[in-house]
């Protein structure tokens, strides 16, 4: 018996872990940790149907592609706008992530999806991954596996709120005994800061710059509260009026301005989601503070502002970006601990109970 479950295991790939983000996914292999770390974007060759690129080499061809490719962030905004893209994306990842070590009996997958995801699409999920080739397919909703990542104690009696920003939508949850007490989740993420900060460039500097520009400026100089020394950054856009490309200067304090709103209605919303917390569980999150993950979770001076405005302390998540996907592996190291966490089927999605 023992020789069997041996030779079992020995021809059975590692179990997978994977983060399906809207801006970046994730892959985490047990046994090795994380393995691959890709942007969520697929080119399409749209003449022929077929997958050119997916990753950051597709990442490379978003605005750059000739009229017959397109690039597509398949899960912008949280839900999979195109699932045979997705599966695609999916199987890619699954292979890479199995490529040295493919085996006869297929990996254990475990896959985190954005919270706001729709139960036809938690089944896309399941069937990609599966027709992948995974033995066991489990799904689990990103804030719950960020919460895992950062080690908080979800599976007992205690309230922990959690906030994860990433690029197309931003969870907020409060997480008690294994499940979700209250959230929202929200389209106000990364991305949106960056179209804040094109349309406030436009405005007042009369030059139009591209998404990756907004990007590299938001990351470079982006601080919600004013630094000790002003920040600077040289942009470069097409101007407005005559069309020709010119250089303007950059403060962080532009910055501020142009994401300002997007700032305050994360505020707000975290806000509500303490209003609808119950008060035992609001007590434990008033002594234990609230957890920020997710890529937007970097922006300098979050934690503070948002310390001041709700009154309770902010902590930012080691690595916040890959909080998701180490929580995945977690929960492989551990199925029956947390299998409460894990959506069975997609009747029973804990955030819409
Ligand atoms: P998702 O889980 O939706 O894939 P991520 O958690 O990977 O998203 O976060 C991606 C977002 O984080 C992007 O919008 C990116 O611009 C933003 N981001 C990454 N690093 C920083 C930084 N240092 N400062 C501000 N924003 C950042
Ligand atoms: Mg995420």
């Amino acid at each position: 018996m023992i020789k069997r479950l041996k030779n079992f295991y020995a021809l059975t790939s590692h179990d997978i872990g994977i983060d399906l983000g809207t801006a970046n996914t994730i892959v985490y292999v047990r046994g090795k940790g994380i393995v691959l770390n890709e942007p969520s974007v697929v080119a399409v060759n749209q003449k022929t149907g077929r997958v050119v690129a997916v990753g950051s080499q597709a990442k490379q061809m978003l605005g750059r592609t000739p009229a017959h490719i397109i690039a597509i962030r398949p899960l912008v905004d949280g839900v999979i706008s195109d699932f045979e893209v997705t599966e695609e994306m999916i199987t890619y990842l699954v292979n890479q992530a199995q490529k040295d070590s493919k085996k006869m009996f297929g990996p254990r997958v475990v896959v985190g999806v954005p919270s706001g995801i729709t139960n036809v699409e938690i089944r896309a999920v399941r069937d990609a991954t599966k027709n992948a080739g995974a033995r066991e397919v489990h799904i689990v909703e990103e804030p719950m596996a960020a919460a895992i990542g950062m080690r908080l104690p979800v599976m007992e009696p205690v309230g922990n709120m959690i906030i994860d920003i990433g690029g197309g939508t931003s969870d907020i949850a409060v997480i008690s005994l294994g499940g979700v007490v209250s959230s929202k989740n929200l389209r106000v993420a990364g991305d949106k800061l960056n179209t804040d900060i094109i349309s406030y460039i436009r405005s007042e500097f009369k030059i139009l710059i591209g998404e990756k520009t907004a990007e590299d400026i938001k990351i470079a100089i982006g601080a919600v509260v004013p630094t000790e020394a002003s920040l600077e950054a040289v942009i470069k856009g097409r101007d407005l009026i005559t069309g020709l490309p010119r250089e303007v200067v950059v403060t962080d304090s532009d910055v501020r301005e142009a994401i300002s709103q997007s700032i305050d209605t994360l505020i707000e919303s975290t806000k509500e989601v303490l209003e609808a917390t119950p008060p035992e569980i609001m007590s434990d999150i008033m002594h234990r503070g609230v957890y920020l993950a997710g890529g937007g979770a970097l922006i300098k001076g979050l934690g503070p502002i948002l310390e001041e405005y709700i009154k309770i302390p902010v902590h930012v998540a080691d690595d916040p970006l890959t909080a998701v996907a180490r929580g995945t592996g977690i929960i492989l190291e551990d199925m029956e601990t947390f299998k409460e966490v894990l959506i069975a089927n997609e009747d029973d999605l804990p955030s819409k109970k």
